[in-house]
């Protein structure tokens, strides 16, 4: 049997090299982490999850010609993606006061915001991912000015269509956070959304309850992540809800 090739391993995600040039095939573990990993854990059925939902989201964002690095589901937890360029921000679109700006403005969280709001903070575990102004992105060279304003635009066209598709299933999406790739095609160079779209890079607030369907179970410890992440998937139909607690296989000597 061949060995696969790591290129490299994040928190939730470990990369190997793809079948064909320019492809990587994206492995999601089931290791969830929080406050610049301090506080860790295993999730039993998390990478599953993830794999599914954000085959989900990639798809829905393919259909409305929104660029992206998803190619195809592979297994459980794997799936097929464009090679690319990771630009070296964390994109975060903001429709309600929560998290880190309740906290750095005083503001209470669940307030909603006059219009949707994308900030920037700089790739960075060893800073804390500090927030960045586009000025220090632009004049640092992380980014062009053409590039950031094509990633505002993706930025909120990935808003609208999120929000639309969780407020169909009864969720609010409070805020979240996508990363941009650079691919060349030709001589051409072409933004699209990589990483993952999940719940633990989303806030998703149950619309009737108020109850948080996403990584702040676990942050804030508020019960089974593995439940709340298997409840989006229930509503937007992705899967089966006992699918990631199937037994795994018997040995039979
Ligand atoms: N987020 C993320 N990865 C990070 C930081 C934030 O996926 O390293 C997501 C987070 O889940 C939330 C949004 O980005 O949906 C805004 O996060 P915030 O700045 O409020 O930071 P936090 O409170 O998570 O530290």
């Amino acid at each position: 049997m061949a060995r696969r090739n790591k290129l490299y391993e994040g928190k939730a995600k470990v990369l190997y090299e793809g079948p064909e040039q320019g492809t990587l095939v994206q492995y999601f573990k089931d290791d969830a982490t929080a406050f610049n990993a301090e506080k860790k854990d295993v999730i039993d059925g998390k990478g599953v999850l993830n794999n599914r939902l954000s085959e989900f989201f990639m798809t829905g964002l393919t259909q409305l010609g929104v660029h992206n690095h998803f190619i195809k589901r592979l297994n459980m937890r794997e799936q097929l993606i464009r090679a690319c360029e990771i630009i070296p921000l964390e994109v975060i679109v903001r429709n309600v006061a929560a998290g880190s700006m309740a906290k750095r403005l005083g503001m209470e969280e669940g307030t909603p915001l006059p219009r949707p709001i994308v900030e920037f903070s700089y790739k960075d575990d060893a800073l804390g991912d500090p927030l960045v102004p586009e000025e220090y992105i632009v004049a640092f060279g992380w980014a062009s000015q053409q590039d950031l304003d094509d990633i505002v635009a993706i930025a909120l066209r990935v808003n609208d269509y999120l929000s639309g598709v969780m407020y169909g299933v009864g969720i609010k999406l409070v805020d979240f956070k996508i990363e941009i790739g650079r691919v060349w095609e030709d001589d051409f160079m072409r933004l699209i959304v990589a990483d993952e779209i999940s719940p633990d890079s989303c806030r998703l607030w149950d619309i009737e309850s108020g109850q948080k369907l996403d990584k702040d179970v676990f942050r804030r410890d508020l019960g089974s992540l593995t439940d709340a992440y298997t409840e989006v998937a229930r509503r937007l139909g992705v899967m089966p809800s006992n699918v990631t607690h199937a037994p795994k296989p018997e040995i039979i000597n």
